[in-house]
């Protein structure tokens, strides 16, 4: 089912601007005029999406910035979620998409989470035959970057 990545990303990201700007975080959103289809379940990229938005916005200190973007890579569209947050330890980016899996017990206790977005991220991207990479600093912020297939393999029109 092809949907509008555009109309989705904003729609989505609208819904959380108030409860962004309520911590005193700057939310950014930088999309295509045009639209961008790309071949997806609507519910799920929404989850992906909202997922890493919650993460960037629990783990960002008053002050700080969220940015959403979209841009399209030939076959690929690409969706990065970025924030000014607290960073995530190199030796911790390797677990971070394991089911449960906490950076350490002092965050834990600050935004009561379970561990389970970033391993539902993944479950759903590898389900769309698409994949997310992180860049992270301590202290920094983090970059979240989503990479989906505009057309799913073998669905293609025959000729
Ligand atoms: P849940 O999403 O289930 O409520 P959670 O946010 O702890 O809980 P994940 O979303 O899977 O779980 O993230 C796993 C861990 O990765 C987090 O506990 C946090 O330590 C770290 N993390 C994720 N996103 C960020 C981010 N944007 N900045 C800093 N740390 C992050
Ligand atoms: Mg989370």
């Amino acid at each position: 089912e092809p949907i509008d990545l555009v109309q989705l990303v904003k729609r989505t990201v609208e819904r959380y601007r108030h409860e962004t700007e309520a911590q005193g975080l700057t939310l950014e959103l930088d999309v295509p005029a045009e639209r961008l289809t790309v071949e997806a379940d609507a519910d799920r990229v929404a989850q992906v999406l909202i997922n890493l938005l919650g993460n960037a916005i629990a783990y960002t200190p008053t002050g700080g910035k969220v940015r959403v973007s979209v841009t399209e890579r030939e076959q690929d569209v690409v969706l990065k979620v970025s924030d000014t947050g607290i960073g995530i330890p190199e030796e911790d980016i390797s677990r971070l998409f394991e089911r449960f899996y906490r950076v350490d017990k002092a965050r834990a206790r600050r935004s009561g989470g379970t561990g389970l977005g970033l391993a539902i991220v993944k479950h759903i991207l590898e389900s769309h035959h698409g994949h997310v990479d992180v860049r992270s600093e301590v202290g920094k912020g983090s970059e979240f970057t989503i990479t989906l297939p505009k057309q799913q393999k073998g669905e293609e029109t025959a000729l």
